[in-house]
């Protein structure tokens, strides 16, 4: 049923790589813009995140009832895990206003002022990457969120007075995937902390057949599944991931998205049944190959795999750990065994051994 043209596909120049490894950037991309019509607009549509979401059941109904803004949420974790969708779905369950925007927006302290004084009824704040605020902003932002008061300096030099500006009560809904980034005085304003967790294969199954649905796609559902353990633990991707997989099915003539062409489609784009892509397996045969599996230090990894420390952090780091394929010790990272077999290399490493050892027996200084 798929067709052979397929199957000796090789990208052949970079720009193949760059599309292929983009397909799994849990990062908003450009194509990503018409994805709205897939983010769920109530809690009951949210999938999982199951904590979460009954813990703001609770806040909402009791600030509603109130007649009160919700107390300011924070909300963190990796990129693609829903926070700027759960960020919209409190505004509709509480039935007011979002204005949107993000940390490095606000270059003057005017701005901030201008946003929050146009804030009315309760509305929602809603700043993405808060951990980007400059300073004298963020320092702005701590009467506003305790008293809804704001000091707004007019003119400049001897002459400049500070004015106080009462603004209306609203709620800050604060994104970040950085929280050790946020300053301690910033965080301790936010009364709801919520961090978001990856999401499991039979969650995104359930993110991916809603998703079908909305874009009229006919799917099996072990084509869900497929798609799903292969999306690191990440909707964006997840969402992504189906769109290109019914592209396939589409240029096959094939009515449903089966699980076969949903296999061929993902690893045309060099998605490996575990979802890991060819950055993920460059950083494990590169810990595996030349620093003998570790321990071996961020700095050190970046400049051997020619990522960002930051990016490897943010991006890649917490999936692997998530399957168990690397952890961190205090000494560096180190692979594990899954990792091996996955890559197909023997495992048997004595320093990640003697490291584990240590580490499990508490010795960590050595
Ligand atoms: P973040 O702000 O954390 O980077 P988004 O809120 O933009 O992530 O979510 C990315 C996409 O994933 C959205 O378009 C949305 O459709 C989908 N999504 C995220 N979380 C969920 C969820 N819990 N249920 C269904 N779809 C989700």
């Amino acid at each position: 049923m798929f067709d052979d043209r397929f199957n000796d596909y090789k990208p052949t120049d970079y720009s193949d790589y760059a599309v292929n490894e983009h397909v799994t950037s849990p990062d908003e991309l450009p194509t990503d813009i018409n994805d709205n019509i897939l983010r769920p607009t109530t809690l009951d549509e949210y999938v999982g995140q199951d904590k979460i979401k009954e813990n703001l059941r609770v806040f909402i109904h009791s600030a509603k009832e109130r007649g009160e803004a919700l107390d300011h949420v924070l909300l963190y974790g990796p990129p693609g895990l829903g926070k700027t969708t759960l960020s919209k779905i409190i505004a509709n369950e509480m039935g007011v206003d979002i204005k949107s925007s993000s940390g490095p927006a606000f270059e003057k302290n005017a701005d901030l002022v201008a946003s929050l004084s146009n804030l009315r009824g309760n509305a929602v704040f809603f700043v993405d990457e808060i951990h980007r605020l400059n300073r004298t902003t963020e320092e702005l932002l701590y009467p506003a969120m305790e008293d809804f008061v704001v000091d707004f300096t007019i003119g400049q030099g001897p002459s400049a007075r500070v004015m106080k500006l009462n603004i209306e009560p609203f709620t800050l809904v604060g994104a970040t995937t950085k929280a050790g980034n946020i300053s301690a005085p910033l965080r301790d304003r936010f009364g709801i902390i919520c961090r978001l967790e990856l999401y499991t294969p039979e969650q995104l199954a359930l993110i991916v057949r809603r998703s079908a649905k909305i874009l009229n796609v006919n799917i099996d559902d072990k084509a869900c599944i497929e798609i799903a353990s292969r999306s690191r633990g990440t909707p964006r991707i997840a969402n992504r991931l189906l769109k290109r997989v019914r592209d396939f099915a589409q240029f096959e003539g094939s009515p449903t998205v089966t699980v076969e062409i949903a296999d061929k489609a993902l690893l045309r784009l060099e998605v490996d049944k575990l979802g890991l892509n060819n950055v993920d397996r460059t950083i494990l045969s590169t810990m595996i190959e030349k620093f003998d599996g570790g321990p071996v230090g961020l700095d050190t990894l970046a400049a051997a795999t020619g990522e960002e420390p930051q990016t490897i952090e943010d991006v890649y780091e917490p999936f692997l750990m998530q399957l168990g394929f690397i952890a961190r010790t205090p000494r560096g990272r180190i692979v594990l065994k899954g990792a091996y077999e996955h890559l197909g290399y023997t495992y048997g490493n004595k320093a990640v051994e003697r490291n584990l050892l240590n580490w499990n027996s508490g010795d960590h200084n050595d």
